[in-house]
Formats: C-alpha cells, structure tokens, sequence
C-alpha cells in the first residue's frame, strides 16, 4: 500500500509539488496557512484537507514540508509536526534553508523515532509542475532509498549527498552560482548591447564557448535579453538564499566579497520594490547604473 502522504507549504512551489503526488495515486493530506485557495485546489484534484498540521501529521506515514525559509521550518516542526506525527513517521524537508536548521530539526526528530531527510529542490515552479525537479538529498542512506519512489513524483535528477544538512548546503552553493552567475550575465548582455552586437548571435556564440552557462542558455535569451520579468522565482527568495550562504561564512570567518556585492545589488533593486519580481530584474540595476544624463 502507498504511503499516506502529508503535504505542508502549498506556495508556488508546494501546490505542483502536491499534485505530483496527487496524480501519482498518493492519498495526500493538506492544510492551509493563511492563503486557503490552494488547499481547495488540492483538494478538487483529490487530496484530503484537515484544519492544523497536527491533523495532517495524525494522519501521514510521511510529510513534506516546503516553506520560505528557515524561521517557518522552526514554526511547523515545532508548531505540531513532531508532535503529531507517530514514532516510525517520516519527514521530508525541502525548504531552501541553513543546513545547522535542518540537522536541529532532525535530531528532534530522531528523539521521537522519526526519521528526517533534508531534500531542497532546483528547477522552479514550470519543472515543479511537470515533476522534473532536480532533488538533492542528505539524511540515512536507508530513508533516501526508503523514499525514492515519493521523491520520484516530484523530481527527475534526484542526488544522494550524505547527511543531513549537505542537501541545504548543496542548494546554497547553487544559489549563490546562480545569483553570481546572473549578475554577471547582466553586466555582459548590457555591454554588448552598448556595442551594438546581435544579441541573439551573441547569445548562441556564447553558449558554445567557455563563456557559457545555465543562465546564459536559459534566463539570458528568455528574460534578460527582452526585458521580461514575468513571476517566477523571486528576488526577495533569491536574497534569502543569498544571505543563507552569506551568514554562514560570516559564521565560519570566511569572506566572500563578490557576493557581499550581489547581494547589495539584490537589496537594492528590493528597496526599489521589486522583491516580489523574477530575480532576472536585477539586470535592471545594471542599467540604472549606467543612465546616461
Ligand atoms: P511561497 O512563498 O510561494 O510559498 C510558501 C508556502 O509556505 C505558502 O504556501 C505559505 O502559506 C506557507 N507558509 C508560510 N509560513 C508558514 C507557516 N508558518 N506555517 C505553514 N505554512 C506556511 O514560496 P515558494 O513555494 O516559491 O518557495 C518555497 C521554498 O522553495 C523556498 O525556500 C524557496 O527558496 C524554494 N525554492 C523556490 C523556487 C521557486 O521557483 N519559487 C525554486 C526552488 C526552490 P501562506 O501563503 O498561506 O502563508
């Protein structure tokens, strides 16, 4: 028989996610935080709603969480989730967060006979809904393959990456590849824009030459080349998970200087009031800097 599968964090990700499950013959439970449409999305699709995490803990044999950030694990962990879930529960965590929050979660888990993998995701909310997100797992090598056919719904590249904690630490270097990465593509669509070369051959010679990146492949031609910032991941997320790596290594006394530079160039653009855009509209700044009188 499938596992009952209990899904907290119905977002832009969380609620394709869910229906992965849905449509893969998972009895799925769901709740609702403040925003109660997606719970009812869910539940049109097939899933079960219950009022409170205790009650979709009460009735899982596993449950995934996918929240903002770190402060909203704590909440739901400890909020009910641990609480409500029966020795032999699992949980599977897949917030972008610090990988010290997910190894405090799994030890309280543990305390209580639960089992706990850390499972942050990459690909966005088009790859969430097609069930082809990369998954990259740290937690028991016995739990992962335990709950390999679950992860399977939702994602096509799944990774072993030791324990728990490496899955998060993995997604933070990501990130910060990510924002480095579109930062710098920014500055070199707007200057060779300034130089007058076809973008789009730009774009193609690029990609075949050491210069060439996921960005450079995928944001630059669909987003920063035409100005489109339509909703997608947003710059406040992409902050956040910036800050992740950043406070680590302020932690740890390492410095990173050029991602101390993104990230200022991220708070900006939020200051401007763009934190709820595609985090593509950083390129943005990279105009503004250059605005000529
Ligand atoms: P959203 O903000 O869209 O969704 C967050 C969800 O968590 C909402 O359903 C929200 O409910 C719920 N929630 C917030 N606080 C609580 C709480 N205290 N208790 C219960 N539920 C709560 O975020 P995303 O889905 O975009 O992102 C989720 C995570 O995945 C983040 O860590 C993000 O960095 C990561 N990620 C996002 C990607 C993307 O493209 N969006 C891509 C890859 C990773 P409500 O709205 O009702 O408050």
């Amino acid at each position: 028989m499938k596992d009952r599968i209990g899904f907290i964090g119905l977002g832009a990700m969380g609620k394709p996610m869910a229906l992965c499950l849905v449509r893969a013959d998972y009895p799925v439970t769901v709740t609702w935080h403040r925003n109660r449409a997606p719970a009812e999305e869910l539940e049109k699709a097939g899933a079960q709603v219950v009022p409170d995490v205790v009650s979709v803990a009460a009735v899982s044999d596993v449950v995934i969480t996918i929240l903002p950030a770190d402060r909203e694990i704590l909440e739901v962990y400890h909020g009910g989730l641990l609480d409500g879930l029966k020795k032999g529960g699992i949980c599977i965590e897949m917030t972008s967060a610090l990988p010290s929050t997910v190894k405090i979660v799994e030890q309280e888990a543990l305390s209580r006979g639960i089992g706990l993998l850390d499972a942050p995701v990459s690909g966005g909310v088009a790859r969430a809904a097609e069930g082809s997100l990369t998954i990259m797992v740290g937690g028991s090598k016995e739990l992962f393959d335990q709950c390999h056919p679950i992860l399977q719904a939702m994602g096509k590249t799944i990774f072993y990456t030791g324990e728990a904690g490496n899955g998060k630490s993995v997604k933070m270097i990501n990130q910060l590849l990510n924002a480095g990465n579109t930062v710098i593509a920014s500055e070199a669509v707007y200057l060779a824009r300034r130089m007058g070369l076809d973008l789009d051959l730009m774009c193609k010679v690029i990609n075949e030459s050491s210069g060439g990146s996921w960005i450079f492949a995928n944001n630059v031609p669909k987003s920063i080349i035409p100005e489109n910032f339509k909703p997608g991941f947003r710059l406040e997320l992409m902050k956040k998970d910036l800050d992740l790596s950043l406070e680590y290594a302020r932690r740890e006394g390492i410095v990173l200087p050029a991602m101390d530079l993104v990230s200022e160039i991220c708070q900006a653009m939020i200051n401007q009031g763009h934190g709820g855009e595609y985090y593509t509209i950083v390129s943005q700044w990279i105009k503004q800097q250059n605005r000529r009188e």
